[in-house]
């Protein structure tokens, strides 16, 4: 599968926000966005002017952003976004519904890793398991009664037990909750829209895909 091995702080340069791509980083001053601002990428970003998108560049600003956020390619974004028109309700939301029940992403939301690349190895490389069976498979979706657990040997590498202790801080979603004695995580709700980042403009992204 492709990978984006560049910077990935060019990523939220370029998208003018913050992404959280990078973990503990991303929290602290040393952010990118923190000590730089929002300017633009490439040698001529400190004298570029973010020009003032409209229409189709606006919409397909907001649609890398998100696929930016998730770490999910163009074929398989699409493919969301089909499943997500086939369901009933907002099909904006719907969308952002599917991208928040992925495996990786719920890992990272529940505070197993800093990140979602993070999260991404954990599931990966089989550190992860639902309902006490593995699961390596990032884009499985979990559905509410599912129990996400990490391998006992997992559990005491440096990474998990930090991003644990400090997950309180960054803000566990009200749709996980999370049994810090067995290091587990319970999906006890689906995700709503106020749960999902307030910044993503999901109308843009049915707009495009809908020309
Ligand atoms: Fe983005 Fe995190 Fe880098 Fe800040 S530290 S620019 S939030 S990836």
């Amino acid at each position: 599968m492709a990978r984006y091995r560049d910077a990935v702080c060019r990523l939220c340069r370029r998208e003018g926000a913050k992404l959280f791509l990078k973990g503990d980083r991303c929290y602290k001053p040393s952010c990118a966005i923190e000590k730089r601002g929002t300017q633009p990428p490439g040698q001529h970003g400190p004298t570029a002017r973010r020009r003032v998108l409209q229409g189709y560049g606006e919409q397909l600003r907001e649609k890398q952003k998100v696929k930016r956020i998730y770490f999910v390619l163009e074929k398989q974004f699409r493919n969301y976004f089909d499943k997500a028109s086939r369901q009933k309700g907002i099909t904006g939301e719907n969308l952002l519904f599917l991208l928040e029940r992925r495996l990786d992403n719920t890992v990272y939301r529940a505070g197993f890793s800093t990140s979602r690349r993070q999260a991404r190895q954990l599931v990966n490389h089989g550190h992860i398991e639902v309902n006490g069976r593995k699961v390596d498979i990032p884009s499985f979706q979990v559905k509410v009664g599912d129990i996400i657990t990490i391998k006992d040997k997992s559990r005491k590498n440096p990474h998990v037990e930090g991003a644990w202790q400090t997950a309180v801080g960054r803000g566990r979603p009200p749709w996980i909750t999370a049994n810090d004695a067995e290091v587990s995580a319970t999906i006890t709700d689906l995700p709503k829209r106020e749960d999902v980042d307030a910044n993503i403009n999901e109308q843009l992204i049915v707009e495009l895909y809908s020309k």
